[in-house]
This record gives structure tokens, C-alpha cells and sequence, in this order.
């Protein structure tokens, strides 16, 4: 008989001092020189500590006792907060926030980088910091996570539940009550939807049989007060959705694109659905002012699948830095890497000769160019590709040398054959705007080489999280 392995109990340390704000929006103490992650704990803290997993480098623990709360720690907003995967700072002053987030940048330049650079500008802060966002996606779920405190005895009704997932489980889902991310009606929406469901008595989606009719809620919205709901069904069953559609519209007056998708795959993706309109128009307009204030707001249209920053009136404040970096003189030929829908080409438009932007997803490339048309700007062009593979020699001698670049890859940095492209085309400036400091850095240092470092700017654009966004400008070093 195999004898059973004795398991040894995971460590646990009493009044541990947390240190510093960390990975994933964990935070860090150190126990005998080895690294413990402990989620939901403000740096100032003194806790104590249950480790909970155990790593070749590092532990992973929870708190089981505070000794000491930290001055920066606050009592959260949320209700589900500590459930909830979403806002794992809400118990740290934004203020605080702030600081982690600067240092975080700073750290990576140090750690990662080895250039120099001047001294990094002071964070430009979210307002607000609650209901920023203009887009969340909600799922429905025949087997919500809950706490149950009913008294015992009482029967559970239903385990329906319309909310987001526990973070790291496909199969959990939490139901939400209220979300600080999303202004109203998005709260209300959300909760008349999932009242109409129960009362009606309509199955909700179950990821381990693939069964349930109600799948997605998408609730998008534009700083100009328009609605977009995108209601995701598993079948096509013509009367139900017509009368559960139809339930929103009727109470929701401010949807201005109410639309709906069939979804009878084992994955929720939409972006290669037939997305239909029930009631309204099939996009959203969102409006940002202009860089120059002389100038008419832009417009830009958003599509049921379209990309589009998620805190706008932070992106309008990111572009601003983008471009004052930039100081475009007006007969540039600019290069917009990873141009999304070519919101910061349009941004730039007016100020440059011509934009060139570079981006790989076809729809987001049409949604650029429609976005260009729609503001009345025809000294724009886009490409659609892997920039590593499109922007070579030859792409270069047909749309002419770039005076500057503008690049915001998404977090993965770029690569490192973009990287090299870029300082073959030694433009005068490189404007980069990051959503990871660490991997900007790597990038960095190899343009270093040939380039400094002449400002940064962090912009924060999700408050409550450890995401960062940061803008560098560098302008050529040598001739
Ligand atoms: N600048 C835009 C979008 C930035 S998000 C804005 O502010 O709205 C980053 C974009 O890079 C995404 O649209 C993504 O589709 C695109 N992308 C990622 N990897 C790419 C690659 N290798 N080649 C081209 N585009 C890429």
C-alpha cells in the first residue's frame, strides 16, 4: 500500500509589516528574504499572515489578523469588494494609489532600463475616480458564487446570477448588486435585466454543459450620455428576445443602440458574430475635444465590437500629453503605431502633414478610417498588418520616412524587430505611450542607443488598479 505523504502545514507569521504595492494588485512583505504576495493588503499594514501557496521564490498568504492598519488604508466603496477580482485598491487612498503607481514606473525605468532620463512628471490623476469606465461586460451564470447568509433551513430559490467572474475561474461568477465602475443607468440596467430573466423564468447560460439561453449583458457608454446594450443569447428564440428586448427599451430610453447577437459557440467572443439592432442606431458617436481649443470636438463612432479606451476623458488627457510632446510643427509625416481605431491619429490630424497608421486588426482599421471620414480628415492613411512583418524597407520608401513616431503597443511592449525598424527610420522624435512601464522600458533601452529620453509622463486611467499608462518622448541623440 502507497503510504500517504505526510503534508507539511504552510508557514504562518505573526505582525508582518506590508511593504510596497505589487504584481496583480497584491501587495508585498518579506518574511526571511523570501517575497510573500498578500491580496487585499495596504503597504503600512502590520498583519498577520496564513500562507496559503507556496512557490519556489515566493509565498502567497492571507491575512488573518491586523495588527496595525496602515494610514493610507480606507473602508472601500463596494460591497463586493474583496470577492469581486475588479478594484483591488479601493482600500487604499487614491492619493496612495498615486504614489505606487508613479514609483512603479520609476522602478521599471531603474530596474529594467539603465538609461537616463529626467525626472518623472507627477502622475496626472483620474477625475472621477469612481464611474469611469465606458464599458463593462457581464455574464449570466446558472451557478453563481454567493455568500449565503440566509439562516439555515431556507431553501436556495435559484443560484441565477448576473455579474463578473471570480478572477481565475471561467466557472464562478459574481453576482453584482452594484458596481462603482460604470455611471447610471448601468447599475439599472444590469438589475432589470436580471429581474426580468428571473421573473420570466428564462434559463441562464452554464459553462460546464453549454445550456441556458441568456449569456452576455455589454453595457458601453459615451462621455455625451448615449447608451449601447448588447444583449448575447446561446439560440435564437425570436419571441423571447423580442420581449426581453423590447423590456429594456421600454425602460431604458437613453439606449440609443440597443442590439443583440446569437451566441450558440462554447466561447464567448463576439467580435465574429453577426451583431443585429433592435431598437436605434448601431454604433455610439463619442465626443473628446481637440487639441487646440480653436478647433470643432472629434467625433468618433463605436461599433458593437470596436475598440475604444475605456476611461475617454482620461484618453482625451493621454492624447494631450501625446501630442504637447509631440510639438508638431505642422509638416511632419507622423507614424502611428498600433493606431487601434485611429483615435490618436484623428487626435493629431490636424496639426501634422500626414498620418500613417499601423494597426492589425482589419475591423479596427476600418473603424480608423471611418472615424478619419466622419471628421473630415483626408491627410490620414492606414495599414492593416503585424506591424513587425508590414513596416519594413519597403513599406518605409512607399509612404515616406516618418519625422515622428507615435507608438502605443498594447501591454506585451513591442517587438523587438519593431523596435529596430523604428531606429533604421530614425525619426527626430519617438512619442511612446505604454500601458506597461516594465516592458516600455526593455524598449527603451534599445533605443537609447540612438535616442534620449527628454520627458515622462505617467496618466493614470483605471483608478483602484495597479495599471499604469505613461508617456515618453525621445528625440534623437546623434546624427
Ligand atoms: N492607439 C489606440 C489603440 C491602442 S491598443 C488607441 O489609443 O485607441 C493597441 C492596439 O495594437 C490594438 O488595437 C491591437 O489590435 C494592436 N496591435 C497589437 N499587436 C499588434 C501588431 N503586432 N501589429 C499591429 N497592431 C497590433
Amino acid at each position: 500500500m502507497a503510504r500517504k505523504q505526510i503534508k507539511q502545514p504552510l508557514p504562518f507569521f505573526e505582525k508582518v509589516a506590508i511593504l510596497d504595492a505589487g504584481a496583480e494588485g497584491k501587495a508585498v512583505a518579506r518574511v526571511d528574504n523570501r517575497v510573500i504576495f498578500v491580496p487585499y493588503a495596504v503597504p503600512g499594514d502590520v498583519v498577520d499572515l496564513q500562507v496559503t501557496g507556496k512557490k519556489k521564490s515566493y509565498y502567497e498568504a492571507r491575512i488573518t489578523a491586523m495588527h496595525r492598519p496602515s494610514p493610507w488604508r480606507i473602508d472601500p466603496v463596494c460591497r463586493h469588494f474583496g470577492l469581486c477580482g475588479g478594484c483591488r485598491w479601493q482600500n487604499m487612498d487614491y492619493s496612495r494609489q498615486l504614489h505606487h503607481k508613479q514609483k512603479q514606473v520609476k522602478e521599471s525605468f531603474d530596474r529594467i532600463g539603465k538609461f537616463d532620463y529626467p525626472e518623472i512628471r507627477p502622475i496626472i490623476p483620474s477625475d472621477p475616480i469612481y464611474f469611469y469606465r465606458n464599458k463593462l461586460d457581464y455574464t449570466f451564470s446558472n451557478r453563481k458564487w454567493h455568500i449565503d447568509l440566509r439562516p439555515e433551513g431556507e431553501t436556495h430559490i435559484h443560484s441565477n446570477g448576473l455579474g463578473f467572474h471570480l478572477p481565475g475561474r471561467f466557472d464562478r461568477v459574481l453576482d453584482i448588486e452594484k458596481c462603482h465602475l460604470q455611471a447610471d443607468p448601468s447599475n439599472d440596467i444590469r438589475l432589470k435585466a436580471r429581474k426580468f430573466a428571473l421573473s420570466e423564468e428564462l434559463s441562464f447560460y452554464d459553462v460546464k454543459t453549454w445550456e441556458g439561453l441568456l449569456r452576455n449583458l455589454i453595457i458601453r457608454n459615451t462621455t455625451t450620455g448615449k447608451w449601447m446594450v448588447i444583449m448575447v443569447f446561446r439560440d435564437d428564440d425570436e419571441e423571447i428576445i423580442r420581449k426581453f428586448m423590447t423590456h429594456l427599451q421600454n425602460n431604458f430610453p437613453e439606449i440609443t443602440s440597443l442590439m443583440y447577437a446569437i451566441n450558440p459557440k462554447r466561447n464567448d467572443d463576439i467580435s465574429n458574430l453577426e451583431i443585429r439592432l433592435f431598437h436605434g442606431n448601431p454604433y455610439l458617436i463619442e465626443v473628446l475635444p481637440a487639441f487646440h481649443s480653436g478647433h470643432p470636438p472629434l467625433k468618433f463612432k463605436i461599433g458593437p465590437v470596436s475598440f475604444f479606451q475605456t476611461n475617454a476623458r482620461q484618453a482625451e488627457k493621454l492624447y494631450r500629453v501625446a501630442a504637447e510632446f509631440a510639438d508638431f510643427k505642422g509638416d511632419e509625416l507622423v507614424y502611428d503605431l498600433y493606431s487601434g481605431t485611429g483615435t490618436i491619429a484623428c487626435y493629431i490630424a490636424p496639426y501634422v502633414k500626414k498620418v500613417v497608421g499601423l494597426e492589425y486588426i482589419p475591423s479596427a482599421v476600418t473603424d480608423a478610417e471611418e472615424n478619419a471620414r466622419l471628421n473630415g480628415f483626408n491627410n490620414t492613411a492606414f495599414h492593416s498588418g503585424d506591424i513587425a512583418k508590414i513596416m519594413n524597407d519597403d513599406f518605409f520608401h512607399a509612404n515616406g520616412p516618418p519625422g515622428i513616431i507615435i507608438t502605443d503597443p498594447p501591454r506585451a511592449g513591442m517587438h523587438e524587430k519593431v523596435v529596430r525598424q523604428i531606429l533604421q527610420a530614425r525619426p527626430a522624435k519617438i512619442v511612446y505611450v505604454s500601458c506597461n512601464p516594465a516592458t516600455q522600458a526593455r524598449d527603451i533601452k534599445i533605443l537609447a542607443d540612438h535616442y534620449r529620453v527628454t520627458e515622462v509622463q505617467p496618466v493614470d486611467m483605471f483608478p483602484h488598479t495597479q495599471h499604469v499608462e505613461n508617456v515618453v518622448v525621445m528625440e534623437k541623440s546623434d546624427e
